[in-house]
C-alpha cells in the first residue's frame, strides 16, 4: 500500500513562480525516502502541498489512498494528525518549557495553548511526555526553556514531540541544516533509529548528498521542480547525483 502518492503535481505562484512542473512519485508505507535538490528546486514547495499548507495547481496527492489534493481544513485536520513533521528552525514555542513543547505532540497542532501552559495536562499525558524526552535523552531537561537548549537538542525536542504525536509518516524539511557536522550527524542517527523501530513512513529533504546516501533507501532528485532520479541508493550513481546541482540535468528517468 503507498502511504504516499503524488500523482502530476504543478504549481504555479500567483507570481507566475513555476515551482513544481508535473511532480510524480509513490511512496509505499514503511519506506525511507530522501528528497534532494538544489536551493529553488521545488522541494519545500512539495512539502508544503502534501502537508496541505498550499494547494497545488494541478494534480492529485494522496495519503494512505485517501485524495488530500483539495480537502477543507476540518476534513484534512485527521490525516494531518498522521503526519509528524521536522522543520530546519525546529518551531519550537520558544518561551515554554520542553516539556510543554512535547505535550503539544499530543494536543495537535490547533488545540488551545491553555491545555499545555496549565498544568491540566492527565496524568497518561505528562507520563508519555516523559517517556518521550527520555528516548531523545533528554528528560533531565523537561523544565528548562526551549530557547535555553542548544540547536542539537531543539531539534531532539521536536522529535520528542512528533513521538508523543505517534504520527505515520514523517516529513522532513532540511531537519540538520541549521545544525554544525557533528550535531546534525547525531540527530539523524536518532530520527532514523526512532523511525526504523516504529516503522515509520519517511519523506526527508536533504541538501548534504554523503548523509542522503547513507540514510535514505531511496532517492528522489528535484532540478528546477522536475523529478530528474528517482531511485534505490544502489542503484543511483554518483554522475547522478552531481547532475541534480547543475541547471541543465540529464533526465534519468
Ligand atoms: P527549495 O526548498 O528546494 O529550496 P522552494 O520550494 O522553497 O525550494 O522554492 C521553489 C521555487 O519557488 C523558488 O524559485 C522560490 O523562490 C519559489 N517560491 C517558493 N515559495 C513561493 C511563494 N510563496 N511565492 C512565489 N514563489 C515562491
Ligand atoms: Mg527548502
Amino acid at each position: 500500500m503507498n502511504a504516499l502518492e503524488v500523482n502530476n503535481v504543478t504549481k504555479i505562484f500567483p507570481d507566475g513562480t513555476k515551482a513544481l512542473n508535473n511532480v510524480s512519485f509513490q511512496i509505499k508505507r514503511g519506506e525511507g525516502v530522501v528528497l534532494l535538490g538544489h536551493n529553488g528546486s521545488g522541494k519545500s514547495t512539495m512539502f508544503k502541498n502534501i502537508a496541505g499548507f498550499e494547494r497545488p495547481s494541478d494534480g492529485n496527492i494522496f495519503i494512505n489512498n485517501k485524495e488530500i489534493t483539495r480537502l477543507g481544513k476540518s476534513k484534512f485536520k485527521p490525516i494531518r494528525k498522521k503526519l509528524g513533521m521536522v522543520f530546519q528552525n525546529f518551531h519550537l514555542i520558544y518561551n515554554l518549557s520542553v516539556f510543554q513543547n512535547v505535550l503539544f505532540g499530543r494536543m495537535g497542532y490547533y488545540r488551545n495553548f491553555l491545555s499545555v501552559t496549565t498544568p491540566f495536562a492527565s496524568a497518561e499525558n505528562r507520563e508519555r511526555a516523559m517517556a518521550c524526552l527520555e528516548r531523545v535523552g533528554l528528560a533531565h531537561l523537561a523544565g528548562r526553556r526551549a530557547d535555553q537548549l542548544s540547536g542539537g537538542q531543539q531539534q531532539r525536542v521536536a522529535i520528542a514531540r512528533m513521538l508523543m504525536q505517534d504520527p505515520e509518516i514523517i516529513l522532513a524539511d532540511e531537519p540538520i541544516a541549521s545544525l554544525d557536522p557533528k550535531a546534525g550527524r547525531e540527530v539523524m542517527e536518532l530520527l532514523w533509529e526512532i523511525v526504523e523501530e516504529k516503522s515509520w513512513t519517511v519523506l526527508c529533504i536533504l541538501h548534504q548528498t554523503d548523509i542522503a546516501l547513507e540514510f535514505g533507501e531511496r532517492l528522489i532528485g528535484l532540478n528546477k521542480g522536475k523529478v530528474v532520479l528517482d531511485g534505490s541508493k544502489e542503484t543511483v550513481s554518483k554522475q547522478d547525483l552531481s547532475n541534480l546541482y547543475y541547471d541543465d540535468p540529464l533526465q534519468v528517468n
